[in-house]
């Protein structure tokens, strides 16, 4: 029985959980409907039992309909044989004191130094020194949140900044502002900083636990002036972790010190996190990232052409702007490819070469937005009639929607203009290469108009 649930619990946890908490369980004895289950330490059997107490209980029960209980005791190591259930000896493969976690063992230094000494040398993950407050352009999306780390390495643990709690979606600058904030202190080299994605802390913690120093890894992060942990989301589900990084963000920063975080969304929609460590993290100052604009992009494409050196027309920028809404990081993957490229063939970066070179990441970005969804959408933003949207009417009310539906449908879609025309009661191509540039111009001179077709876009995007 106990092989077979342990298959079970190698796909539902993946072989690395499995291998490094759940293969250390030996199979105890039964006593009437409840069975024990052994870990060599106390630690791991706290873990366990936080972490897979309950869905052990119901494989056993599937398995054994008898056994509804179980109940996980930590193995003396003098204990007598364990008795075994049914004709299931209990797996020999069994005690793994000696095992490192595989996902460490993964890690760059494989092999043999000791295990107390990987947990005390490289505490914290390196710094990118790309990632600094020169290198970061910053736009409304991300202007706040830029003042508060600027702030924070300026002046850490000040009042009403601690902790400090960056969120937003992918690739938009997160792990960027934290690297910023610790080159910034360390540039100062007053404060000790130590930056770690959640997943490290984990596995760091695992690994202090396996290797018995948990008390070392306590004293180094509470011996550190500035924490960052990038990612707490990966803490979601993760209980005993949890608990010990809401241990240590309570020692750091009743002793003063700074804590930075970040995750994909703010404390109080971290559902999966602990209340009382949502609520701490609440606490001091929540800066999001948003979504990025199409101001912000080309700023950021700008940049990143003018460092490279290479002359990136201002209509391939724009280009890209429009068609690459995603993330900053896919925005520079596709900046960078054209610039390798370019530097690779001597090239002159031109629109066509880029669509060509590009072509796969834009064929991913196209738009599934249908014509037919724009211009629902847009109707229902003005209030006009979606039959308006092909009619011949002219009124102002009714025209400059369908402009907007007409340049949305060139931005979102990649139907060619004569095709979009088509969509508009047979409009000529012309009439929406005109309603495209008409709208840009307005966007321009007019902010709240501006707004409103981005809010468009935007929600379309979604
Ligand atoms: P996140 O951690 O939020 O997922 P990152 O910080 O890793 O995102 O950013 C992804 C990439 O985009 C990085 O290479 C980063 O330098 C770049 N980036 C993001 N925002 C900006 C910005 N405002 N200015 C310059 N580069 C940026
Ligand atoms: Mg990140």
């Amino acid at each position: 029985h106990w092989s077979r649930i342990c298959e079970r619990l190698k796909v539902e946890v993946g072989e690395v959980e499995y291998r490094t908490w759940l293969r250390q369980i030996t199979v105890g004895p039964v006593d009437e409907d409840e069975i024990t289950l052994y870990l060599p330490t106390r630690f791991l059997r706290d873990w366990v039992r936080g972490q897979y107490g309950d869905r052990l209980g119901t494989l056993w029960n599937a398995e054994v309909p008898a056994i509804r209980r179980v109940e996980l005791q930590v193995a003396r190591p003098d204990a007598a044989p364990v008795e075994t259930v049914g004709e299931d000896a209990p797996t020999p493969d069994i005690p793994v004191a000696h095992a490192r976690p595989p996902t460490l063992a993964a890690a760059p230094a494989p092999v043999e130094e000791p295990r107390q000494a990987e947990v005390r040398s490289d505490l914290a993950a390196p710094l990118d020194p790309r990632f600094t407050f020169d290198t970061f352009v910053v736009g409304k999306p991300n202007e706040f949140a830029y003042a508060c780390a600027r702030r924070v390495a300026e002046r850490p643990s000040s009042p009403g900044f601690n902790p400090l709690f960056l969120y937003g979606g992918v690739g938009l600058g997160k792990t960027h502002l934290m690297h910023a904030i610790g080159a910034e202190l360390l540039r100062e080299g007053r404060v000790s900083v130590a930056y770690m994605s959640a997943e490290k802390f984990m596995y760091r913690f695992i690994a202090a636990i396996r290797s018995q120093s948990t008390m070392e890894f306590k004293e180094q992060l509470r011996s550190v002036d500035v924490l960052m942990i990038d990612d707490l989301q990966f803490l979601i589900g993760k209980d005993n972790t949890q608990e010990e990084f809401f241990h240590t963000f309570n020692a750091l920063v009743d002793a003063g010190r700074q804590i930075v975080v970040s995750a994909d969304k703010s404390p109080s929609d971290l559902s999966g996190l602990e209340d009382r460590l949502r609520t701490r993290l609440g606490c001091g100052m929540v800066a999001d990232i948003h979504a990025t604009t199409f101001e912000l992009r080309i700023s950021i494409l700008e940049a990143k052409a003018t460092a490279s050196g290479v002359m990136v027309p201002a209509k391939v920028l724009e280009f890209l702007a429009h068609k690459i809404t995603s993330n900053v990081r896919e925005l520079e993957g596709a900046l960078n490819r054209l610039i390798a490229h370019a530097n690779l063939f001597g090239r002159p970066v031109t629109l066509e070469a880029t669509q060509d070179v590009l072509h796969d990441i834009l064929k991913a970005h196209d738009r599934r937005v249908t014509i037919e969804e724009i211009q629902r959408k847009v109707a229902e933003h003005w209030n006009i009639r979606l039959t308006d949207m092909s009619s011949a009417r002219r009124a102002r009310a009714v025209a400059r929607p369908r402009q907007v539906a007409m340049y949305l449908a060139k931005q979102l879609t990649s139907r060619s203009l004569p095709e979009i025309g088509r969509k508009f009661g047979n409009r000529d191509h012309t009439t929406v290469m005109h309603a495209v540039s008409r709208v840009t111009e307005l966007m321009e001179q007019d902010p709240a108009f501006a707004e409103d077709v981005e809010l468009l876009r935007r929600m379309l995007e979604s």
